[in-house]
């Protein structure tokens, strides 16, 4: 279901990150808290206790994904 936000987006259309931080935060009982670099969550793609998914906008207007414990983007994009 975030797939959809992987996708690269024209310049002139914003990135509605506060509609997928809000579908994160649903999923997860955790509200994105926003970091040095994007947001940091637990991860929707394993039972995480710890925010461990980090989020980023990247320089091509890419929503990015890292998950410290291993999942793949595809699992978080699939869970
Ligand atoms: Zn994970």
């Amino acid at each position: 279901m975030y797939c959809k936000y992987s996708m690269s987006v024209q310049k002139t259309e914003p990135i509605d990150i506060q509609d997928l931080l809000s579908i994160i935060a649903t999923k997860t009982a955790y509200y994105p808290r926003q970091s040095r670099t994007g947001w940091k969550s637990r991860c929707p793609a394993h039972d995480d206790t710890t925010p461990s998914l980090s989020i980023s906008v990247g320089f091509d207007e890419k929503i990015l994904f890292k998950c410290f414990s291993g999942c793949t983007y595809k699992d978080i994009c699939d869970s």
